[in-house]
């Protein structure tokens, strides 16, 4: 792309540190634009972004038929709220539900991930009738304050505790711990099935399986947060589908919409007959250039076969990474990949030298890889050439 903008860096950088809260730590340049895997900034450079504009890119920056898809929906509608019905919302809703794990046959839609997991709590709650909710060590789930009640990670925590009590931690990955955990006022447990941010930590199999069989037995109301492995991250449409299990619940937000904010709750039959009108809502929840960017999103994941293409993807870096000396170990699953290394944000700052973005985690030696699903071999053989020479 020869196109360069007009406000050089420097200005752009001055202004928005000048008048935008200071709450993010910020590489230095402006993205200015998208095209499937690559990025351009404000000087024309392109990169490869292999840390999906933050896990958001599922189907790639700005894919064709998302952008075309909105901008129709632009033309013709740019609002209107649950009070009435819209075309648009129920072909996302049956897109979104003919993708889910059978028998959850229910979504509400809302803006972002801290709220689909408020709401997937306050339905935790108000179904089960107990107010305990179980919460792995380490994860991450939202900013909100009930969001923030359920992350484990403690620098997100420090300084704003007390956060909502009725939150047990245990570790993630230690069925006895959770089990052991268990009392007659727990109602839900919350988890990512992969913790991205605490470093891409994945459990075994057996660990997921009883999960569900305990959760089953005592009536708690099992809660994954797929804000990061859903809609084929990790080489299948759920992260379940792969061990032929389901949660109750399954929150969504992220990759939803293609680029346009959004967030999503799935919801199981047992539970979604028990609630009513007036019990939850969301003013922008279900809007229509959202929904038209679902539809869109979720038909573009189907017909492109990017689940297949994440698992194949995912599969082929983690083999050719086996070779790396400098590489000691490639965790997760899918396009969802942590990459122990000796320094990941040195090794972070060095790619973007190189014209690759990539993502770091809460833990020092991981690197993470969260590309868009569309990502092909030439374009990883350019991360591992890059690699080599580091
Ligand atoms: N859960 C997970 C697993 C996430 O990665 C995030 C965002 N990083 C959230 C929840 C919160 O999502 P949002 O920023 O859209 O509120």
């Amino acid at each position: 792309m020869e196109e360069t903008y007009h406000k050089p860096f420097e200005k752009i950088k001055k202004v928005e540190d000048t008048y935008q809260l200071n709450t993010y730590n910020k590489l230095p340049f402006s993205i200015e634009k998208g095209e499937g895997v690559y990025v351009y900034d404000s000087n024309g450079k392109k990169y490869l972004d292999l840390y999906g504009g933050h896990a958001v890119a599922l189907t790639g920056h700005c894919h064709p038929a998302v952008v075309k898809a909105v901008k129709e929906q632009v033309d013709k509608l740019l609002f209107y709220s649950n009070v009435v019905y819209s075309s648009v919302r129920a072909d996302a809703s049956e897109a979104l539900i003919n993708a889910a794990p059978s028998g959850m046959g229910k979504v509400f839609f809302c803006n972002s991930g801290s709220e689909a997991n408020e709401t997937a709590m306050k339905i935790g709650r108000r179904y089960t009738g107990r107010k305990k909710i179980i919460a792995m060590k380490n994860g991450f789930h939202g900013r909100t304050i009930g969001s923030l009640s359920a992350t484990g990670l403690g620098s997100y925590r420090k300084q704003f505790s007390p956060v909502i009590e009725d939150f047990v931690f245990v570790e993630f990955g230690n069925i006895g711990e959770f089990e052991r955990s268990l009392t007659e006022d727990t109602g839900t447990v919350i988890l990512e099935p992969v913790q991205s941010m605490a470093g891409v930590e994945i459990a075994g199999d057996p660990y997921y399986l009883k999960l569900r069989e305990i959760c089953s037995k005592r009536g708690v109301v099992l809660v994954f947060d797929e804000i990061q492995t859903g809609l084929g991250r990790t080489g299948s449409w759920f992260f379940g589908d792969r061990l032929g299990i389901a949660p109750d619940i399954i929150t969504l937000a992220k990759g939803l919409g293609g680029g346009i904010p959004v967030g999503g709750v799935i919801i199981n039959d047992r539970i979604s007959e028990t609630i009513g009108p007036g019990e939850h809502g969301s003013t922008f929840g279900g809007g229509p250039v959202a929904m038209a960017a679902v539809k869109a999103n979720l038909e573009v994941i189907k017909e492109e076969g990017l689940v297949q293409n994440a698992r194949e993807a995912g599969r082929y870096i983690m083999r050719e990474l086996g070779n790396f000396k400098n590489v000691k170990n490639v965790k997760g699953k899918g396009l969802l990949l942590g990459i122990e290394i000796e320094d990941a944000a040195g090794l972070r700052d060095y790619l973007l030298g190189r014209g690759i973005i990539t993502g770091t985690s809460s833990k020092k030696n991981v690197l993470r890889l969260l590309p868009p699903l569309i990502l092909k071999h030439d374009e990883i053989d350019i991360f591992l050439s890059a690699l080599k020479d580091y």
